[in-house]
């Protein structure tokens, strides 16, 4: 495609409801947040909100850590920042993967120059711990325990708190994948013991794409000191970024993402307000109704009940239906984004997100609706407004 400079104009988004594996809609508060003037990074007012950001991100992780901040970057960035400061050359580190971002775990430790040991799970399934338990048995010089809690990829929720209990009984520290889990559903960071877990702005706390949440224990902190190496990574060296998330020491480290950070500010006063409970609450309720919906179109889901994500919601394509049409239909004749299966699982799922603001009724009921009339174009007999009434009855009111 070719470009003519001089035609561009300003570019105005369609308006779309976005029930993907994420983003997620942004709430009105937070779009308004994040439009506030800049200020300067170093200025005391953007001082004092950083400290505030510091108190709500250890309410939504749920732990008094103090080394609980914002990576500038997105859940990549914070997922990277976890193994370059914990893991290095010739650590081993048990990874399990489930799905896409275990393999990208995977990635992580081999470029830190560590090696993986894999525990692998079906995907679509939960992490067994049993596996786990072997693993460390087979590798009693293991150093850390990589999981993801919520494998976006296909709406499997693993037992975090298990996992991490396994690991520490085998002195491992433990690196916990939370960007779709935080917000959704539980994930108690003090309680479980979890050492360094890393999530992103953009899923359950519907803020702005680009901010990685991250917190870490005192025995991550202490592995970090104690490293053999610097850091390979200047950015991500939690040494360095200390001295700008440090109330006490504040130096200039990098230029902070100012009105992403404003906007996080607010995403997180909104679950403040809220509780967390009651997020991980609203989740399951949505999660419910949808359920029934889709029961009532005949879709199947990918994860078996106990395992299954509220926030993700991955179900089979049926026979006879173009996926890619589907979705292609959904979001051009009802502005409406939802995800297409990735690796293997690539043409047979989609993926439903019901994360953060878009986890609403509004959202549940035109899926269901437009999901039934994409299908009655293709010429699949689609009971839209049945999908409707079990939703209703799901929310307790026919
Ligand atoms: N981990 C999980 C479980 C994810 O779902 C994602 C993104 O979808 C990531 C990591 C990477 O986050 P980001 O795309 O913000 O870099």
């Amino acid at each position: 495609m070719t470009i003519d400079l001089n035609a561009i104009q300003p570019f105005h988004p369609p308006r779309r409801a976005l029930m993907g594996p994420g983003p997620s809609d942004m709430h009105p508060r937070v779009l308004t947040a994040l439009g506030q003037p800049v200020i300067g990074h170093l200025d005391p007012a953007f001082a004092d909100m950083m400290e505030e950001l510091k108190v709500l991100l250890r309410y939504a992780f749920q732990t008094d850590n103090a080394l609980t901040f914002p990576v500038s970057g997105p859940g990549s960035v914070g997922m990277e920042t976890c193994f370059v400061n914990l893991v290095e050359p010739g650590d081993k580190v048990i990874v399990c993967r489930n799905g896409v971002f275990g393999g990208r775990m995977i990635e992580n430790v081999e470029r830190c120059g560590g090696v993986a040991v894999v525990v692998e799970d079906a995907w679509g399934e939960a992490v067994d711990p049993q596996k786990l338990a072997d693993a460390l048995k087979a590798h009693p010089d293991a150093k850390v325990v990589a999981f993801v809690q919520a494998e976006t990829s296909t709406g499997a929720l693993s037992d975090a708190r298990i996992l991490i209990d396994v690991a520490h009984q085998a002195g491992c520290l433990t690196i916990v994948d939370a960007v779709t889990s935080l917000g959704g559903v539980a994930l108690e960071v003090d309680e479980w013991g979890a050492d360094a877990v890393y999530s992103g702005s953009q899923k359950c706390l519907s803020c702005t794409p680009g901010l990685s949440p991250v917190t870490f224990g005192e025995r991550a902190v202490e592995r970090v000191k104690n490293r053999q190496r610097k850091v390979q990574s200047w950015f991500m060296d939690l040494n360095l970024v200390l001295g700008y998330w440090d109330a006490a020491k504040r130096t200039y480290h990098h230029t902070a993402p100012i009105n992403s950070l404003y906007a996080l500010h607010e995403s997180l006063l909104m679950l403040k307000e809220e509780g967390i409970e009651n997020a991980w609450a609203r989740h399951q309720r949505h999660h419910l109704a949808l359920r029934a919906g889709f029961e009532a179109l005949g879709l199947s889901f990918v994860v078996k009940p106990e395992a299954r994500l509220p926030q993700l919601n991955a179900v089979h394509v049926p026979d006879g239906i173009d996926e890619a049409a589907v979705r292609r239909s959904l979001l051009t004749d009802f502005n409406l984004e939802i995800g297409a299966g990735l690796g293997p699982l690539a043409g047979k799922i989609w993926r439903f997100g019901l994360m953060g603001h878009s986890c609403r009724e509004e959202n549940v009921l035109l899926c269901l609706d437009a999901l039934a009339r994409t299908f009655a174009a293709q010429g699949r007999a689609a009971d839209g407004a049945g999908a409707i009434e079990a939703a209703r009855a799901a929310y307790g009111r026919c």
